[in-house]
């Protein structure tokens, strides 16, 4: 992987070192390219961009959908960019989540996002349930989950599970492999929040079984902020009529019919609901082609070289300063960033953003640092640590207030 080429396509904010990839990836030339293309075909073209143009926007969503599928492990038709990671799991969760009286809980886990955790207990709502039908997995030490404990929790009760595949904060791996085998064994569905994996490690959606996953793509995937989300439905439940539908779900061949009686695209494609938001999906056209270029595969190895890079360095230079690495330490259990913990975290990240870094705090007492293998380097990780030991040295953290809501 021609490393050096791709870091000099990604505008990286003047005089900072962007350790921030995995809350919002940087814009490429190409993403920007792809949306001023997209802007030229509504001037030139008019109404006629849905059909004319190089991306014409009619079949958009099913184009990357095709494109991201390898990125998931998933077949073309399993795989559709559209709406947002908090709609895609409600239009999944409307659909998956079949309660029946025996069957009729839902399970996630203490540390899931927090947006999952509402439209998981909204979903409960509409079908007649409440809180207490939700079965949130605990952790032991507020970082990672024991796939143990996770299948010991999958009762005869449970009808569906929605886990993430890679914990935002801890930045764990679980085994999704594993999970779905062990929940399909006791007859419940299971589905995965990819939004921290996608584009930093590869998937096998389709040959684990998968039934269900949705991500977004302003993380690693640097589509930009509020790009259109994507989501995977596995073949085997393309007979199912999706439970939110919308005239883009239809079968293309009649969609333009005005039928009021609707006839669902014969995949994934009838998850879609209305009219895709072509303007927030364009930079997804260009940034898409870095990963096709250099291979998930490739990607994922620079990852774990940066990350195991990053922790030496932190294990070396600042052990004496109270730092924790909180991240699972093998290769298959950690994604793409580094998750370190300090009681000072707080003013630690701001005198770090004071310094030029752009770390990314989680409360009470996390920091998050990804250096993304499409552009952070060696020397990014060095100089972070470096920066970090002076920080601590000089003890320069305690000029900020301790303040935590201020930071995003
Ligand atoms: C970033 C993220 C989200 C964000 O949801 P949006 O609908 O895109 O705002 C949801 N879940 C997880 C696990 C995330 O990391």
């Amino acid at each position: 992987m021609e490393e050096r080429t791709y870091r000099e396509e990604f505008y990286i904010p003047e005089g900072k070192i962007y350790m921030d990839g995995n809350s919002l990836g940087l814009m490429s030339v190409r993403a920007e390219k792809a949306v001023e293309r997209a802007m030229t075909s509504w001037k030139e073209y008019g109404i006629d961009g849905w059909g004319k143009g190089e991306t014409p926007w009619f079949s958009l969503s099913e184009e990357l959908g095709n494109r991201m599928a390898p990125l998931v492990g998933a077949k073309k038709e399993e795989v559709m960019v559209t709406g947002s990671t908090t709609v895609n799991l409600h239009q999944l969760a409307a659909t998956f989540y079949q309660p029946t009286r025996k069957r009729n809980k839902i399970m996630t886990d203490a540390l899931a996002f927090p947006t999952d955790v509402y439209a998981l207990k909204s979903q409960l709502q509409l079908k007649g349930y409440g809180d207490s039908e939700l079965l949130q997995v605990e952790s032991v030490d507020g970082r990672v989950l024991e796939e143990e404990t996770i299948i010991r929790t999958m009762t005869n009760d449970v009808a569906l599970i929605v886990l993430p595949s890679v914990l935002y904060r801890s930045g764990q791996i679980l085994d999704m492999e594993r999970l779905t085998s062990e929940a399909h064994e006791r007859g419940i569905l299971i589905g995965f929040d990819l939004s921290h994996s996608i584009g930093a490690i590869p998937h096998d959606l389709h040959e684990w079984g998968v039934d269900f996953a949705f991500w977004c793509n302003y993380k690693y995937m640097n589509a930009g902020p509020g790009s259109v989300g994507g989501l995977f439905v596995h073949e085997r439940h393309f007979d199912r009529t999706p439970g939110l539908t919308g005239w883009f779900g239809s079968d293309k061949e009649v969609q333009f019919d005005m039928d009021h009686s609707f006839r669902k695209a014969p995949d994934v494609g009838a998850y879609q609901l209305g009219t895709p938001h072509v303007l927030s999906a364009a930079p997804l056209i260009g940034s898409l082609e870095m990963f096709e270029e250099a291979g998930i595969e490739e990607l994922r190895k620079k990852s774990l070289r940066l990350t195991a890079y990053l922790m030496d360095l932190i294990d070396e230079e600042l052990a004496s300063y109270g730092f924790d690495i909180a991240n699972p330490r093998k290769d298959v259990k950690r994604g793409g960033h580094v998750y370190i913990e300090h009681p000072e975290a707080a003013r630690i990240t701001k005198a770090l953003k004071a310094e030029g870094v752009i770390p990314d705090f989680r409360k009470p007492s996390g920091i998050r640092l990804a250096p993304v293998p499409l552009y952070n380097t060696f020397d990014d990780c060095r100089q972070t640590v470096e920066i970090l030991k002076m920080i601590m040295e000089e003890k320069r953290y305690k000029m900020y207030d301790n303040e935590r809501d201020v930071i995003a």
